[in-house]
C-alpha cells in the first residue's frame, strides 16, 4: 500500500445547496425611511458564444419596455403579489447595492416580490428604461435557454443604477427570468479629476509647490492617515485603489515587495497569463489594443508600476502588514506597518481591505520523510527558472497548472522531470479555455460585457459552464485520451461545471494545456501516480516496487493555504472565527465575503482574476464611499 507521503491540503469549502441568502438593508446606502432555438443534439460552438441573430422584425424591444413599465409600477405600489407575478417561477434577481446595499441573490418569485415589495417604495425609483446608449436588447442563449436580454438603467434616491433583464422565449410571458440590478453611482457622487484639478489650484502660483510635490507631500502621510489601507498591490489592490481615490477616499496601499508588480516578476520565467489581453483590462485605462493575446508576466507588471503612477494611487512599497487591531468605539484600527528599513509605522485607518490574493500562503506539506532529501527542496513560489537545471534530475509533487509549468520550464531547460499526480486534475488546452470569454470577443464593450457577466446568477453559471465544460472535453478529446493512455487521471470539477468553478470553490485544480501534457503524453516530462510512492529517501523517492527515483530537485506545486490562515496570523483567532471562510460559494449564491460588508466592521476583501477585480472593485468602493459619507468624513477617536 502506498504510504500517505503528501498530505491532501486544506481546500476551501465547495458545498452547495439551494438555500437563500437574507436581505439585510444597509442603512449607510439608506435615503429615506430606511435566430434560431438550438437543441441540445444540434448546439455546436456557437452556442457558447450564446447569440441568436433574430430576423430583424423579430421585435426585443417591446416585450422589455412593457415589462419595465409594469415593474416600476409595481415597485411604487410595495405589493408582494403585483411583483412575484412578473417573475417566472424559477428566476433569479441578482443585486449589487442598488436595492439592498449588498451583494444578493435571491431566487424565486415569491421571495423575490416579498422583497421587492419591502425594499422598492422608499428608493423613489424613477427613468426604468431600456439603455440606449449601450447595447441594444437581444435575442440570446443563456444556460441553454433561448431569451430577451436587455441592459437597462434607473434611477433612485441612493443614485444612478443600471442592470440587465432577461426574459425567457420571445419575452410574451411578460415574466422576468433573470433581474440584475446595480448601483453605478451614489447620488452625491461622480468619478473625481484629481488631477485636473490639482493642475488647475497650483497653475498660476509658479512659488507654489506644484503636481509632483503635492503628490509626494500626499503620500507620505506624514500628517495624517489614510480612511483606507489597502494590503496588496497586485492587481486587486490596484484596481480598489484606483476606484476609491477616484471616488476622493484618501487611500494608501501597501505591499511587501520592492517594486509594484514583482507579484508577477518573482514568478517563474515563462509565464504567461492564461487569458486573453481584452478580458483582463484594469478599470479605467484599457491595455493598448496593439499588446499581444497573452500578457507576458513582466509586461504585466510593468504595467502595473505604470498603472499606479498614472492613475495617482499613494502606494507603500516595501511595506509589511503586520497585525490590526479593531477599536469597536473609536470606529477604526489600529495597525502595525514595518517599512524596508525596519521603522515600525502604526496607523488608524477606519478600513482594511485585504487585497492579498486567494491564496496568500505557500502550502507547504508536512511530509515525514521529506528532510532525509539531500538535494534542494522548493515549494513552487520560490521556483524561478530551469536554466540552472540542465542535465539534472527533478520530481515536480503536484498536477495544477503551477506543476506542469515548472516542469515544462525545467524540461526546456534541459531536466529530466518526473510529475507526481495525486489527484485527479481537470485538463483544458489553452485555447479551450478560452471559452468562457466568448462575450467579450462579440464586439460590444468591455462595460457592457461586464454588466451582462454579472446579471448571470450563480446556478444560470454552473449550467453555461457545463455546457462550456462539455464543449471543451469534445474539443480536446484526442490530447485527454493521451493523458488517460498515459494514466493521468482526469477529473471535470462538481458535477462537470469545469476549471472556472474550480476555481471559484478551490482556488485551483485543474491545467491549462500550454504545452506540459503533450509532454507527457509523448513521454518526455515522465508522470507518477502518488499510488506509486512509498516514502523520500536521501536521492529522491522509494517507489512501491522498490525502484529508486533519482533527484536533486524536489518542487512542491502543493498550493496555497485560504485566507482564514492569513485573517489568523494578521488579526487574531477573533476575527478569523467572526469573518468566518472566505472565498468559495457556502450555502449561498455569492463568494463568501468578497467584495461586501463582513461580519467585521472596517475589514473587506478583494481577490480573484483580473476581470473579477475590474468588476466588482466598482461595487467595493461605492460601499466604502457610502459608509464614508455616512459619517460625513468625521474624524475618528483613535
Ligand atoms: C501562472 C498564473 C497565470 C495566471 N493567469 C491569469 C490570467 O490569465 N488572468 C487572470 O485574470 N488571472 C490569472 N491568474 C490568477 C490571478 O490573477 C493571479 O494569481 C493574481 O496575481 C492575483 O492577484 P491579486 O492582486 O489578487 O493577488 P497577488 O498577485 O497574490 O497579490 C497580493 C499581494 O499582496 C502582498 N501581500 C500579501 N501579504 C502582505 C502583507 N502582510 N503585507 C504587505 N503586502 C502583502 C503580496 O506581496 C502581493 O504582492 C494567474 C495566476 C497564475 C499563478
Amino acid at each position: 500500500m502506498a504510504f500517505e507521503f503528501w498530505p491532501r491540503p486544506a481546500e476551501l469549502s465547495k458545498v452547495w445547496h439551494n438555500s437563500f441568502p437574507s436581505i439585510i438593508p444597509d442603512q449607510t446606502l439608506g435615503c429615506r425611511r430606511g435566430s434560431r432555438v438550438i437543441s441540445e443534439e444540434t448546439q455546436t460552438e456557437d452556442v457558447m458564444i450564446e447569440i441568436i441573430r433574430r430576423p430583424a422584425a423579430l421585435d426585443c424591444e417591446s416585450p422589455v419596455q412593457a415589462w419595465l413599465s409594469n415593474f416600476a409600477a409595481a415597485c411604487a405600489s410595495g405589493d408582494t403579489n403585483r411583483l412575484a407575478t412578473l417573475f417566472e417561477d424559477e428566476s433569479y434577481w441578482r443585486d449589487l447595492l442598488a436595492f439592498t446595499g449588498r451583494i444578493e441573490t435571491l431566487a424565486g418569485a415569491r421571495r423575490i416580490g416579498d422583497a421587492l415589495a419591502r425594499l422598492a417604495p422608499p428608493l423613489d425609483l424613477a427613468g426604468m428604461e431600456i439603455d440606449r446608449a449601450r447595447t441594444p436588447p437581444r435575442c440570446v442563449v443563456r444556460a441553454g435557454a433561448e431569451c430577451i436580454e436587455a441592459i437597462i438603467r434607473f434611477r433612485s434616491c441612493r443614485g444612478r443604477g443600471a442592470g440587465v433583464l432577461r426574459l425567457k422565449g420571445d419575452g410574451s410571458a411578460g415574466k422576468a427570468w433573470t433581474l440584475l440590478t446595480t448601483l453605478e453611482e451614489l447620488a452625491t457622487d461622480a468619478v473625481s479629476n484629481a488631477a485636473g484639478d490639482a493642475a488647475k489650484s497650483h497653475a498660476r502660483d509658479f512659488r507654489g509647490p506644484n503636481w509632483s510635490d503635492l503628490r509626494s507631500a500626499n503620500a507620505a502621510y506624514s500628517d495624517r492617515d489614510p480612511a483606507v489601507l489597502v494590503v496588496g498591490a497586485g492587481q486587486a489592490g490596484l484596481a480598489i485603489g484606483a476606484r476609491l481615490t477616484a471616488l476622493g477616499i484618501d487611500t494608501l496601499v501597501v505591499d511587501r515587495v520592492r517594486r509594484i508588480g514583482d507579484n508577477w516578476r518573482n514568478r517563474y520565467h515563462a509565464l504567461t497569463l492564461h487569458n486573453q489581453t481584452h478580458v483582463n483590462h484594469l478599470p479605467f485605462m484599457p491595455f493598448p489594443p496593439t499588446w499581444p493575446s497573452y500578457i507576458p508576466k513582466d509586461k504585466l507588471a510593468g504595467w502595473l508600476e505604470a498603472y499606479a503612477e498614472a492613475m495617482e494611487l499613494n502606494c507603500w512599497t516595501a511595506t509589511s502588514f503586520e497585525a490590526g487591531h479593531y477599536n469597536e468605539a473609536a470606529g477604526c484600527w489600529t495597525v502595525t506597518l514595518r517599512r524596508a528599513d525596519g521603522t515600525v509605522r502604526q496607523m488608524h485607518p477606519r478600513h482594511i481591505v485585504l487585497a492579498t490574493g486567494v491564496s496568500g500562503i505557500p502550502n507547504i506539506p508536512d511530509i515525514p520523510t521529506l528532510p532525509a532529501f539531500e538535494g534542494l527542496v522548493l515549494h513552487a513560489s520560490q521556483y524561478q527558472d530551469g536554466e540552472a537545471w540542465a542535465g539534472k534530475r527533478a520530481i515536480v509533487l503536484g498536477s495544477g497548472n503551477s506543476a506542469h509549468d515548472i516542469a515544462q520550464d525545467l524540461h526546456s531547460g534541459g531536466a529530466d522531470v518526473t510529475l507526481v499526480q495525486r489527484s485527479p486534475t481537470m485538463v483544458v488546452d489553452l485555447e479551450t479555455a478560452q471559452l468562457p470569454y466568448a462575450l467579450y470577443n462579440e464586439g460590444i464593450s468591455t462595460e457592457d460585457c461586464d454588466l451582462i457577466t454579472a446579471g448571470t446568477p450563480l446556478p444560470l453559471a454552473r449550467k453555461t459552464h457545463q455546457h462550456i465544460t462539455a464543449m471543451g472535453r469534445a474539443r480536446d478529446r484526442a490530447l485527454l485520451d493521451g493523458l488517460t493512455a498515459r494514466g493521468f487521471r482526469l477529473d471535470f470539477g462538481d458535477d462537470d461545471t469545469g476549471w472556472q468553478f474550480k476555481y471559484l470553490t478551490r482556488g485551483g485544480g485543474y491545467y491549462f494545456n500550454v504545452g506540459c501534457s503533450d509532454l507527457i503524453v509523448s513521454g518526455e516530462v515522465k508522470l507518477l501516480s502518488h499510488d506509486a510512492v512509498t516514502r523520500f529517501t536521501r536521492t529522491g523517492l522509494e517507489l512501491t516496487d522498490g525502484r529508486n527515483l533519482a533527484a536533486d530537485l524536489i518542487v512542491l506545486a502543493t498550493g496555497y493555504k485560504g485566507q482564514t490562515h492569513l485573517l489568523q496570523k494578521l488579526f487574531g483567532a477573533d476575527v478569523a472565527e467572526r469573518v468566518g471562510p472566505v472565498w468559495g460559494f457556502g450555502d449561498g449564491f455569492e463568494l463568501r465575503n468578497m467584495y461586501t460588508r463582513t461580519p467585521q466592521q472596517g475589514l473587506w476583501f478583494i481577490a480573484g482574476s483580473l476581470a473579477q477585480c475590474r468588476i466588482y472593485s466598482k461595487y467595493l468602493a461605492l460601499q466604502i464611499k457610502a459608509q464614508e459619507a455616512a459619517i460625513g468624513g468625521k474624524k475618528t477617536a483613535c
